[in-house]
């Protein structure tokens, strides 16, 4: 059979390799312990399943959804938009609920990318804004983040010919896989940085309520006149621990919000119904599961912190998101390093090097995973430094 040549050049998902190894281990009888992939091991809060539960009965909720989402859940989402950030938006226009954000992450370049136009990526970063862009035959150009620029992209120092050629800036705080948080002061600058280019900004914003030490995150939308520049992408996965159920929503831009809507029109049609409703009972329904999920991620970066600076690698305890992002010991690559632990100790991390060049000497630990193998994969991991001479000189 012959594939078109983009299937050819997609590189393998990240996390679908990561699984198949620890698959693989687990076959041959091993006890692996993974920080990988970011996926709350906390089930979904019972109100909102009980909801979902109640809306499979009702036969209306099996027969094709709204493609553009069910009026209630759209303007559920305009409340809590205004309850949490302050922003107004329009349910009609300004609204598009998404079957998880990764779908409409991939399917925003088909509406904002001609070939060769070019997408400006962060790196490290979430795969699928690059991916997203090559498989529209747009060209990603990275913005190196790292301790450096505070993990935040330099936004002075692109070349003219590639501001001619970008179409999209990609931003993502807090950050995957850095857990790096941005202030409003930039989200001003990089709005107007997108006025003047004429560059749309796209805001990966599934960690907006996972933070910890009092720490709020703010919404780019927050910034003055966004919303002449740009959209935000949100997901209930991480907020609600919903990752299985599928649902997210992009809002802002009503020319950008429309577009992706009519694309999808024609890719998809729409978010079972069922699901819709337990998104509207968790987005209106108590939200104390937010803070209690919180305080148990908090109590398990400290634990993972901790243990990596005793055994000498650098990682600072993140504000938000659900991610340590730590220097991998001196002499060693993402990958070397990633690799030894899991041969080792039967331990996973996710090699740097996987979220991009700028990765590489770092490894990204997860922090949804359950008390008792953390506590365990972190004594395994000490275990593998007291076994090691870490200062191997420095390969060249
Ligand atoms: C988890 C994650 C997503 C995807 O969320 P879904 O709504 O489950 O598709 C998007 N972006 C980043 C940065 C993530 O970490």
């Amino acid at each position: 059979m012959r594939l078109a040549e983009r299937v050819e050049s997609l590189p393998p998902y990240l996390f679908v390799e990561i699984s198949r190894k620890i698959s693989e281990r687990k076959a041959r009888g091993e006890d692996i312990i993974s920080f990988g992939i970011g996926d709350p091991d906390i089930p979904t809060p019972p109100h909102i399943i009980e909801r979902l539960c109640r809306e499979a009965h009702v036969p209306a909720n099996h027969r094709y959804p709204e493609s553009e989402g069910l009026p209630e859940l759209r303007k559920t989402i305009v409340a809590w938009y205004l309850r949490r950030f302050g922003v107004t938006l329009d349910p009609e226009t300004e609204v598009a609920p998404l079957i998880g954000s990764k779908e409409g992450i991939a399917h925003i370049a088909l509406c904002l990318l001609n070939p060769g136009d070019v997408a400006l990526v962060t790196n490290p970063g979430y795969p699928v804004y690059a991916i997203g862009t090559n498989l529209v035959g747009g060209v990603p150009y990275y913005l190196l983040i790292s301790p450096q620029n505070n993990f935040l992209p330099e936004l002075d120092n692109i070349p003219v010919n590639i501001l001619e050629k970008a179409r999209i800036l990609w931003l993502n705080y807090p950050n995957n896989p850095t857990g790096a948080v941005a202030d409003l002061k930039f989200f001003n600058k990089a709005v107007e940085f997108a006025k003047k280019h004429d560059i749309c900004i796209c805001h990966d914003f599934p960690y907006s309520e996972v933070a910890f030490d009092g720490y709020t995150p703010v919404s780019f939308l927050q910034a003055e006149g966004a919303k002449d520049v740009g959209i935000e992408f949100h997901s209930l996965s991480k907020t609600y621990n919903m990752t299985g159920w599928r649902i997210g929503m992009a809002v802002g831009n009503a020319t950008v919000i429309n577009a992706l809507k009519t694309m999808k029109s024609n890719i998809d049609s729409g978010i079972p119904q069922a699901i819709q409703y337990a998104a509207i009972e968790a987005l209106n329904g108590p939200q104390d599961c937010i803070k209690e999920h919180n305080a148990i991620y908090q109590q398990r970066r400290d634990l993972i912190v901790d243990t990596l600076n005793k055994m000498g690698l650098v990682a600072i305890p993140p504000k938000a998101s659900l991610y340590v992002w730590a220097k991998v010991p001196y002499g060693y690559t993402s990958v070397e390093f990633a690799t030894d632990l899991l041969d080792k100790v039967g331990v996973v991390v996710i090699p740097g090097i996987g979220y991009g060049r700028n990765g590489e000497c770092y490894v990204r630990l997860s922090l949804t995973i359950a008390d008792a193998s953390l506590l365990k994969g972190l004594s395994r991991m000490a275990q593998w430094h007291d076994s090691k001479n870490i200062l191997r000189p420095k390969k060249v």
